[in-house]
């Protein structure tokens, strides 16, 4: 044999060896702008899974050579980002609304509320027929609704639909009969209207699994492929465990503690839970109400109402005895604080259990208004801020009203990050909007969806689009201490990821509320977005 022909032979099987070298994985996607939100927050082209993980992350030349899949996306130059996070939001509470009430927000009439209604009652065939929402402002005229027409249409129903603020409902004869109520309109207010929704009938196990569902669709809708739901109690939790075991429920849950008995007797003494798709690590209180209601607990009164400093739910030592029992658990505290009062109270049990510098991530939910003397405690007992950022935009109309001066140490979420370095950001829903791209556009613009104001409102506590991206990723899993396996596009971490019709890093900041889902995939499986 000659040089040359051996030479070619030499070539050839190692052509033929790095072929057979290359590592079969299950998907392969490439030619794709990648941000893999790593530490350095670099960018790739493509990556490749198998058995629900990333195992490469790099150049189209880098993947395609080394890797072959029986999937192969070409991206066609799109964005992909890590599966999007809701770092505080109400899951389930989002499904149930979702199955049983007519969603009457926006009704520009009656006639209006009549027909959603007729709509829901055709798809629901139980025996209450439930609606929220209605807001007689919206309607010509203005008036007060009647329930003629509803008894009229729906005789043998109990109906019961909510106006918008939760105060107040309408409701026909044949309840009214049910609860031994007189009212010649069917309109009632706070306790009687409380007693209704008291009696309305639990879901059933089955209309619970379906709410799950429901809301498990809404969030693929929007790019999420994990929750945080703020407060679930022991059956919950297990419903949707079991929901995840059996392959029906594929989004990834960090479940929060109520502080109930039964709750916390069930899961504290075995410690923190982090399984493949649910985790159980930490406890869900309230230290005051919502600042639109005037619940929020402040150090001074309201500037609109000077009689009132808003609520604190519980005395200071149920806070110090709850926080005691978490930490012996090893378990997280997450508290809702809003008023500067509310938060400075939990800052101060917070510390005094934590005493500096610490790696339990307990943390503050909505750390609405902080007293400027109080931001520093964030920071030196590692105490997390978890925030949602269209609170400050949906609110940010009427809060100077309730707070005065004060708002301007409210909503300051650069600040709130600064001290620990990262946040947790999510939207409250079905408080506020589900989807997280308006929590990203509020973030960084700090502007509604009409993009008002100009310029943004207090834009000094604006963040970064990184930052932003980071709040709604990685550093949602970091808080729930699962930052290792997820919110990355890394080698090793479990393949949840999402591709958008436009790049939210680059695009004007008007164009992100409207970007659209293109795919959405978690653990390497494609979900259906539509
Ligand atoms: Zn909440």
């Amino acid at each position: 044999m000659n040089r040359t022909i051996l030479l070619i032979a030499m070539t050839a099987l190692a052509l033929f060896a790095g072929c057979n070298n290359k590592q079969h994985a299950d998907l392969i996607v490439h030619n794709a702008v990648v941000y893999t939100v790593d530490e350095s927050f670099s960018q790739a082209e493509a990556f490749a899974v198998k058995d629900g993980h990333f195992i490469a992350v790099g150049t189209n030349d880098e993947i395609l050579q080394h890797y072959t899949a029986d999937s192969l996306i070409d991206a066609k130059g799109a964005p992909i980002y890590p599966g999007f996070m809701d770092g505080h939001c109400h899951f389930k509470s989002l499904g149930e609304t979702m199955i049983r009430y007519a969603d009457l927000v926006g009704c520009t009439s009656f006639d209006e509320v009549i027909q959603r209604l007729q709509e829901h009652a055709a798809k629901h065939p139980s025996q209450w027929l439930l609606g929220r929402g209605w807001d007689q402002n919206l309607w010509p005229g203005k008036q007060f609704p009647d329930n003629k027409l509803l008894n009229k249409l729906f005789p043998d129903r109990y109906v019961a639909i909510t106006r918008i603020d939760g105060h107040m409902g309408l409701v026909n004869d044949h309840l009214l009969q049910l609860m031994h109520f007189d009212s010649p309109t069917g309109l009632l207010l706070d306790a009687p209207y409380d007693s209704v929704k008291a009696a309305i009938p639990r879901l059933t196990r089955q209309e619970q699994c379906q709410a799950l569902m429901a809301a498990q669709q809404a969030c693929f809708a929007n790019g999420l492929t994990g929750v945080s739901d703020a407060g679930l109690s022991v059956e919950d939790i297990l419903l949707i465990d079991s929901l995840q075991q059996r392959g029906d429920l594929l989004i990834k849950v960090n479940a929060m503690l109520n502080p109930d008995e039964r709750t916390l007797q069930h899961f504290l003494p075995h410690g923190p839970v982090h399984k493949e798709r649910l985790a159980v690590c930490s406890i869900k209180l309230y230290a005051d109400g919502a600042l639109g209601s005037r619940g929020a607990n402040l150090l001074e009164p309201y500037s609109d109402d000077p009689d009132n400093r808003g609520l604190q739910i519980y005395s200071l030592c149920y806070y110090d005895s709850l926080c005691r029992m978490a930490y012996d658990a090893g378990f997280q505290v997450c508290t809702h604080a809003i008023g500067d009062a509310g938060v400075r109270n939990i800052l101060h049990a917070y510390s005094s259990v934590l005493k500096g510098s610490n790696d339990r991530r307990w943390r503050i939910e909505h750390s609405q208004i902080v007293h400027p003397d109080d931001f520093h405690l964030f920071g030196e007992n590692n105490i997390i801020p978890s925030i949602q950022s269209t609170h400050a935009t949906s609110d940010m109309a009427w809060a100077e009203e309730r707070i005065g001066k004060r708002v301007k140490n409210a909503y300051a979420y650069q600040r709130l990050l600064q001290q620990n370095g990262w946040v947790v950001n999510g939207t409250d829903f079905p408080i506020e909007h589900i989807s997280p791209l308006y929590t990203f556009y509020a973030a960084v613009s700090r502007q509604n969806l009409e993009g008002q104001p100009v310029g943004g409102w207090q834009p000094e506590d604006s963040i970064t689009r990184q930052q932003a991206l980071r709040s709604i990723t990685c550093w949602v899993a970091k808080g729930y201490f699962e930052e290792d396996r997820k919110g990355s596009i890394e080698k090793g971490k479990e393949a949840d990821f999402v591709i958008l019709e436009q790049d939210i890093m680059i695009i004007p900041l008007k164009e992100i509320p409207s970007t659209g889902i293109r795919r959405l995939f978690i653990s390497g499986s494609e979900v259906p977005v539509k």
